[in-house]
């Protein structure tokens, strides 16, 4: 957390505009990090034959809403990040206080809600249900089960070789990337799970939305004076992944680097590019 701490400063300092999403990132972050100690879940099971199902049918090991989440953990990181959205801006403030009155009615269950993990038609419906605004139902639901997940990915990790996937979803979850990153050996390229957080290798040349490997149609461009991110572009999909490249960056976390360089992400879309998984946290 001090390094994230340290960055966060420096981050800040750089690009003054984006201090307050910076704030409330690291908040939540602190949060989450609190509850990790105390966190439990139950061994992860996975099909029978899926060493065969991942080799030759390319399935990735469990689905998104697979993954055990510690309720109780939960509950409390909810309460949590509520309070620290409450007094982050006007609108998630009127969003939480919608949000714990339905609680506070037994007319949201949460438990159960939590308990059914990522489950994205659920929250929706829910956020339906209330007039609630979705982003921010789910991603104080999301955020509230990640530190699960992630431990769940951990779990996980040690069944697969990072270096062999090379496809654009990830092996463990199958959701598609959040982000690419460039490290230092060699400038290998490696995707970052926009679910789990899971790390794979992937080619230089590859688009991992349409599997995109034709040069011409794959191209980039960097901030001015910004050349750790870049914003990798496919011609053939129209659409982008943001590299983060860590052979022009001190390690840390790609998500606050992410946050930090939104103005790229404008830039792409004024060029007519999407973005597949959209950041969660423009909210
Ligand atoms: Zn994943
Ligand atoms: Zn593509």
């Amino acid at each position: 957390m001090e390094k994230l701490r340290a960055r966060v400063q420096q981050l800040k300092k750089k690009r003054p505009g984006y201090g307050e999403i910076l704030d409330f990132y690291q908040k939540v972050k602190e949060a989450q990090n609190k509850v990790k100690a105390s966190l439990k879940i139950g061994p992860m099971k996975l099909k029978k034959g899926w060493k065969d199902l991942l080799a030759k049918e390319g399935f990735s090991l469990i689905q998104k809403e697979d993954f055990p989440v510690d309720i109780e953990v939960s509950i409390k990181l909810f309460q949590s990040l509520c309070q620290i959205g409450k007094e982050a801006n006007s609108h998630m403030a009127e969003q939480v206080e919608k949000i714990n009155e339905a609680i506070d009615n037994k007319k949201i269950d949460l438990k159960k809600l939590l308990k059914m993990g990522a489950n994205e038609k659920k929250i929706e419906q829910v956020a339906a249900e209330f007039e609630l605004d979705k982003k921010v139902f789910a991603f104080l639901v999301w955020n509230s089960i990640k530190p699960s997940i992630e431990a769940g990915m951990e779990q996980l990790r040690s069944e697969l070789d990072p270096e062999t996937w090379l496809k654009g979803y990830c092996p463990i979850c199958g959701s598609l990337p959040s982000l690419s990153l460039l490290k230092e050996e060699g400038g290998k390229r490696y995707l970052l799970c926009s679910h789990c957080s899971y790390q794979w290798r992937i080619d230089r040349l590859f688009c991992p939305f349409c599997n995109n490997r034709e040069q011409k149609s794959l191209q980039y461009f960097c901030g001015e004076g910004e050349e750790a991110y870049r914003i990798d572009l496919c011609d053939k999909c129209r659409q982008y992944i943001k590299t983060v490249d860590y052979r022009n960056l001190e390690e840390s976390d790609p998500v606050l680097e992410d946050l930090a360089t939104l103005h790229l992400d404008i830039l792409a879309s004024q060029k007519g590019y999407k973005r597949p998984v959209p950041n969660p946290w423009t909210i």
